[in-house]
């Protein structure tokens, strides 16, 4: 994509997807912060089932401080690789006590240190949470990115944040971010992207290449 035609797929991103933001449910940084490292590897939507119930008991980090390992397990087993996340939350929940006062730190730098904590996680709170623009690179972002050639297929899921960050105006990367997962999400699909109907058709070198090839069978 043309460095110009920027702004054109800004605006077209907002009127494709006016509300997206977090789907995450949460009701503090805290809360924020374990949903996030529930949901590496699996579905937003999952963490919500899993996290109804569990934030009604359990939403502060004295709470997760003091619980076991197979205690928070129990709560948690529905999610992909739970043993570990539930190792990391308690984990991190200590330090948190020990090093923040109880409260979740405001700097990716801070957050990056937690254990469970990576760079996706951090900036999906710092911007969330402490409105820090911020741009949190997922499976979606990531693959929407390199479809509409805002970064190169071989660029690491770092170098395609780093694009980003270089190409979209600062004010814009949060809700960009959003909107970019919510494409991916329910337009720009992994296995089926419905680029017939796609409003970024135009802008897109992979939705073009894939229109003609399908124009190409349907001639033969
Ligand atoms: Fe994705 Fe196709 Fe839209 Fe490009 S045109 S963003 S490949 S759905």
């Amino acid at each position: 994509m043309r460095k110009r035609d920027i702004p054109e797929l800004i605006q077209r991103l907002d009127q494709m997807f006016p509300n997206a933001q977090c789907e995450l449910v949460h009701h503090s940084p805290f809360t924020l912060l374990v949903a996030t490292m529930l949901s590496a590897q699996t579905t937003d939507e999952m963490v919500n089932r899993v996290t109804k119930d569990l934030f009604q008991s359990y939403d502060q980090p004295e709470q997760y401080a003091a619980m076991s390992q197979e205690e928070l397990e129990k709560h948690i087993r529905r999610i992909g690789l739970f043993r570990s996340k539930a190792k990391h939350i308690i984990a991190m929940s200590k330090i948190l006590l020990e090093e923040y006062h109880g409260e979740v730190p405001q700097t990716r730098e801070e957050l990056v240190k937690l254990p469970g904590v990576g760079r996706k996680t951090a900036n999906v709170v710092i911007s969330n949470a402490f409105h820090v623009p911020a741009i949190a690179v997922d499976t979606h972002v990531d693959r929407v990115s390199k479809r509409l050639g805002l970064s190169k297929w071989k660029d690491s899921v770092l170098e395609v944040e780093k694009n980003l960050m270089k190409l979209i105006p600062q004010e814009e990367w949060t809700q960009t971010h959003h909107r970019l997962i919510f494409l991916g999400r329910y337009q720009c699909k992994a296995q089926n992207p419905q680029c017939a109907d796609c409003q970024l058709l135009d802008l897109c070198r992979e939705g073009l290449k894939r229109m003609k090839n399908a124009d190409l069978v349907e001639n033969t």
